[in-house]
């Protein structure tokens, strides 16, 4: 129920974003996918939660933002966004108990945040200048995003360098070399992994008309991606992707895995173009393949908004336990949620209701555990 009022904002949202996104993104959008791997481990037992001060909602809704350039200067456009913005940002989504997770971590339902602190994900989409870039004398520009959460961490120990970077390296000669500056494509995609952050597959040739393409020619899009990264971080799994615009192929089969030119890949999600925060990833709401995003700045059903929105109803926010192996909600939310990818996940499911628990999870759920995938 307490995503009626949620699920009926998402549909306008969606179409306003789209008239709003499209227009001004230069090179096109969107969607992410990644391979879930369950290891054999027995569950840790389930970390206390002291209820009278944190009150978890592992059903809440997480948002998932989407950046493309960040500029000088203070004019938003569709796709440019000030640097100093993204300060403010960054700043304020600290200060209102935001932790940044991996998109992956999400997505495998391993959230990692503090007791009462919320996850939010960070995307960068296209390699652009702005998201990471050098000076003439080798250093990160402090006022690109890698310069600016780096510097926010160095200040903030408890604001982990995470995000995850939808490239486009020069597969297509007509796109610059991923981050604009060839010399150090490479280090830079090396640095980032090394930091924490993740790179996830924005196709080769970010195009519109891949909903129009054969199997044959989509498979070589996303496989090709894959190999392209490859060239620059040899065996890296890249599991995520961002569909350029949000446009699905028209077999959509084809996002979660396939094959081409002896390339394979497997996407454990697929990331859309804007429209409002992601469910909770065990909530029944939950599609790895069709995950909403936000994109940044003051209009309607952009960041500002959806931000207040929140705060405004901080029942519908997810909110940490603190553990990443116990999912812990209210006993109004058990029914809400997906049991069976409860199960998958190997995690316990611990209910309360007001300050005294339910359940405590300490029984893990008796489902069998996944073969590890390569
Ligand atoms: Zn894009």
């Amino acid at each position: 129920m307490r995503f009626a009022c949620f699920r009926r904002l998402l549909l306008p949202a969606a179409l306003l974003l789209g008239a709003l996104i499209l227009p001004g993104c230069r090179v096109f959008h969107h969607a992410a996918t990644a391979v879930i791997v369950h290891k054999p481990v027995a569950p840790a037992k389930p970390r206390l939660v002291d209820l009278t001060k944190v009150q978890p909602n592992e059903a809440g809704v997480v948002p998932i933002l989407e950046y493309h350039d960040l500029v000088k200067g203070t004019k938003v456009t569709g796709y440019q966004y000030p640097a100093d913005a993204f300060r403010r940002d960054i700043a304020w989504l600290y200060a209102h108990n935001y932790r940044p997770v991996s998109l992956s971590d999400y997505v495998n339902a391993k959230i990692d945040c503090p007791p009462g602190t919320s996850p939010v994900i960070l995307t960068f989409d296209d390699a652009l200048r702005g998201q990471f870039s050098y000076t003439p004398d080798g250093k990160v520009d402090p006022d690109c995003a890698v310069g600016i959460l780096e510097a926010f961490h160095a200040q903030h120990a408890d604001w982990p360098l995470k995000g995850t970077f939808f490239v486009l390296t020069d597969g297509d000669p007509k796109l610059p070399p991923a981050f604009y500056q060839k010399a150090s494509s490479q280090a830079k995609m090396q640095a980032l992994v090394r930091d924490g952050f993740e790179i996830g597959n924005h196709t080769v040739h970010h195009k519109l008309g891949i909903r129009h393409w054969p199997d044959s020619q989509v498979q070589a899009e996303f496989a090709g991606a894959v190999a392209n990264i490859h060239k620059l971080l040899p065996g890296y799994n890249v599991q995520t992707l961002a569909l350029p615009f949000g446009v699905y192929p028209r077999n959509r089969k084809l996002v979660i895995s396939g094959q081409s030119g002896g390339q394979a890949y497997h996407n454990i999600c697929a990331l859309l173009a804007g429209a409002g925060p992601a469910p909770s990833p065990m909530a029944a709401e939950f599609k790895p393949y069709r995950l909403p995003r936000i994109i940044p700045g003051n209009e309607k059903f952009a960041l500002r908004y959806w931000m207040d929105y929140l705060q405004a109803n901080k029942e519908e926010k997810y909110i940490s336990d603190g553990d990443p192996n116990t999912f812990t909600v209210s006993v109004a939310e058990q029914g809400s949620l997906q049991t069976s990818r409860l199960k998958k996940a190997h995690l316990f499911l611990r209910t309360y209701s007001g300050t005294q628990i339910v359940s405590d999870g300490t029984t893990p759920p008796a489902a069998p555990i996944a073969a590890a995938k390569k």
